[in-house]
């Protein structure tokens, strides 16, 4: 592939989102130039997704676009930070500009969805892959720690749970109903949520792993245990048929949710959950955190079991 080529797919990352007043430099130089406001911190994530782990090279590439800065801006969701800056760092097998295009649409569509503006990007030759970094801005104090969690705090999560997961599950098989398959490749990052829950939640993270994987995360974080009722996870209709067998593994563990999962102080529970409805931000009380170490989960008939992290672990 010759260098030209890929300067001419480098010209995709020249337009492809709005233009912010914080830029003083964006993409074209050596570096961007970029102003963080007086007072914020910044708050800073990366995420790779590589092809067939993470994607099969045959997928719809606006999906990819769009999934590959989803994940990272519902990182900087979990922080309770405001989107502003992206990176962009791609590796292909060769310089197929109709795949750039199309991945640059989802792309786009969702940085200018959220205000956020690629400031620079890289494209090299190799295996299929794609590293996105994001920026955003937070008042450090007020950031939504992993650590946060105290024993008694009501345990919360958003959206529903699993759908993901089954969407994976099917797709193997049989044809994906819509819905399903959207909650798969065009997950909606929880900004609004993020930025709401600062001043309330103790703690918050986004799920990705699956639910117990990232409960476990905040627990070790915090030094608490967590008890979940199965009873209260938010479920969609085909969610909750797959539930109804007892194999609770699609919400529990299927991950690729982007849901936060957050802890409130029993005190505050009442007032958040009106904040939340007055957004129409979807969210649940499922539990709550307790002293001690590990997760019990409450089954439907009262009976409780352990809920050991199942998570996908990449390195297992
Ligand atoms: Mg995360």
């Amino acid at each position: 592939v010759a260098a030209s080529e890929f300067d001419l797919i480098r010209r995709y990352f020249a337009d492809a989102t709005g233009t912010r007043a914080d830029v003083a430099l964006g993409v074209g130089d050596d570096c961007a130039l970029l102003d963080v406001p007086a007072g914020q911190s910044l708050a800073v994530s990366m995420d790779s997704l590589v092809a067939g782990r993470h994607f099969l090279p045959a997928d719809c590439p606006e999906g990819v676009g769009h999934k590959a800065l989803a994940v990272n801006l519902s990182d900087l969701a979990a922080m309770g930070a405001h989107p502003a800056w992206t990176l962009l760092s791609l590796t292909l097998p060769q310089a197929d500009e109709a795949w750039v295009e199309a991945f640059m649409q989802g792309f786009s569509r969702l940085a200018n969805a959220f205000g956020v503006q690629l400031v620079g990007g890289d494209t090299t030759r190799g295996p299929l892959s794609i590293t996105v970094q994001v920026s955003g801005f937070v008042d450090a104090p007020t950031a939504l720690r992993r650590s946060g969690a105290r024993p008694g705090d009501r345990l919360f999560v958003s959206g529903t749970l699993g759908d993901a997961a089954l969407a994976l599950r099917l797709r193997q098989a049989a044809d994906v109903p819509a819905e399903l398959a959207e909650r798969l490749d065009r997950p909606m990052p929880r900004v609004a949520l993020g930025r709401l829950l600062r001043g309330h939640a103790d703690a918050a993270i986004d799920i990705s792993d699956g639910l117990l994987a990232d409960l476990h995360h905040v627990c070790e974080a915090s030094g608490v245990g967590a008890r979940v009722e199965l009873n209260k996870l938010p479920l969609s209709g085909p969610v909750q048929a797959a539930c109804r067998t007892g194999d609770w593994q699609l919400p529990l563990s299927g991950g690729d949710d982007y849901e936060l999962l957050f802890s409130v102080p029993p005190t505050d529970a009442a007032e958040l959950q009106q904040l939340c409805a007055r957004a129409q931000q979807p969210v649940r009380e499922i539990g709550e955190f307790t002293a001690g170490q590990g997760i019990v989960l409450i089954h439907p008939d009262g009976r409780e079991t352990e809920g050991a992290p199942h998570g996908f672990d990449h390195f297992r």
